[in-house]
């Protein structure tokens, strides 16, 4: 079967699954081998080669899931993007980024480009003339990342993909947060989808993993740097990877749904001051979210009303708890300020318009009635904090 003539849900069931010949279990069987007999001399088998029997099928999975022709498995979501980007960017090139980086992407680039003589520019704009005004004679790589950590902002996707096809510079994405459930940025043009698998692939906050999908003649450059670097997954967590993959269309289904049923809740609260979720149609970029996306995702954020106390209200929240990570089947929130955005200055964070009371709430699989119960009764419990004051 090819991945052309079978569903989303069935390619997480089944596709690149390894048949038991020897017992005929239902599952992958697991090869944890470091050392594998030489058939011929071509294959050379070691899991830094990335090419273990359980790497190539999982790496089959997750290509066709983002409509890809081949990907790689990595050991982390930043070992995927590290090695993406170092195998694309040498010494005097540049690279336009979007300024809403997740992160650790971010640390990245300014912590360890400069060393290797990689320039480097960011877009605050977001718009696809924003990202156009800086590209350079020597700029190779464009990088962006929608939704977008912590705001949920949307770039567009194709009329990004269309600028770095006509100066012939390759496109990456960081599609972490929408899942290959809700965004296929190869069908809109893009060249290279980066995961982390920690989030969406992984599910159950018990894995950390990260994977990048192209076509087989990116991929083969990626491999070359990728084999140097070191960064390939354990082959007991690729085969977990599987497992939980396996549910992926399912969780995030239910993800979206919960996301939005809370966001359209969360809007008619009067005490909740701003609520961003690209599913809501007064999000300012709602039309392009629609147009590229099939689902608007698990991920949203909100701004308590200023004289309620954000720190209280997360305290407050049983059954929602406090995490720093994100897109497992539980619901967890953190306020960016104190915890993901920390390392940014206050003016950096106001200029990205991360209130100090905002909130970042990663939706689960829960029933969404018991979510919407524990926010409500933690706003009761912040409101009546506010009145003793
Ligand atoms: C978590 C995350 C990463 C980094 O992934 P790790 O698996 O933690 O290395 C990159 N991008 C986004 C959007 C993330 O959420």
């Amino acid at each position: 079967m090819s991945s052309k003539e079978i569903g989303f849900n069935t390619i997480c069931t089944h596709l690149g699954e390894i048949e038991d010949q020897q017992f005929k279990g239902a599952i992958s069987p697991i090869y944890l081998s470091t050392s594998y007999a030489f058939e011929d001399v071509d294959v050379k088998r070691y899991p830094r080669y990335f090419n273990t029997p359980n790497q190539e099928a999982l790496c089959r999975k997750i290509a066709a899931l983002e409509k890809g022709e081949a990907s790689l498995i990595f050991g982390s979501g930043m070992a995927a993007i590290s090695t993406t980007l170092f195998a694309f960017l040498q010494k005097g090139d540049h690279i336009v980024l979007q300024r809403t980086l997740y992160g650790g992407t971010a640390n990245l680039v300014n912590e360890e480009f400069e060393k290797h003589g990689i320039e480097f520019s960011y877009v605050d704009t977001q718009t696809a003339a924003g990202f156009e005004e800086k590209i350079q004679a020597n700029t190779k790589v464009i990088y962006i990342e929608t939704p977008s950590n912590p705001l949920l902002t949307i770039t567009d996707i194709e009329a990004i993909a269309t600028i770095a096809k006509r100066q012939g510079i390759v496109s990456m994405i960081d599609n972490t947060f929408a899942s290959p459930v809700n965004q296929n940025p190869i069908e809109l043009g893009i060249d290279i989808v980066i995961h982390s698998a920690t989030k969406y692939l992984g599910g159950h906050s018990d894995i950390l993993a990260g994977a990048v999908i192209s076509t087989e003649e990116h991929m083969n450059r990626i491999f070359e740097v990728a084999k140097n670097f070191g960064g390939s997954l354990s082959d007991f967590t690729v085969w977990m990877l599987e497992r939980s993959i396996k549910t992926l269309g399912l969780r995030v289904k239910q993800q979206n749904e919960n996301a939005m049923k809370l966001a359209t809740w969360l809007e008619e609260q009067e005490d909740i001051a701003a609520v961003h979720y690209p599913g809501l149609p007064t999000h300012p970029d709602h039309q392009i979210a629609k147009k590229q996306m099939k689902g608007f995702g698990g991920m949203l954020s909100f701004e308590l009303q200023s004289h309620l106390d954000a720190t209280q209200f997360q305290k407050a929240l049983t059954l929602i708890k406090s995490s720093m990570s994100l897109a497992g089947v539980e619901s967890t929130i953190l306020s960016p300020t104190l915890t993901s955005h920390a390392l940014l200055s206050e003016e950096e964070r106001k200029r990205q318009g991360i209130n100090d009371g905002l909130l970042r709430l990663s939706v689960g699989i829960e029933e969404e009635n018991d979510l919407i119960q524990d926010i409500e009764q933690a706003l009761n419990k912040v409101k009546t904090l506010a009145l003793q004051d």
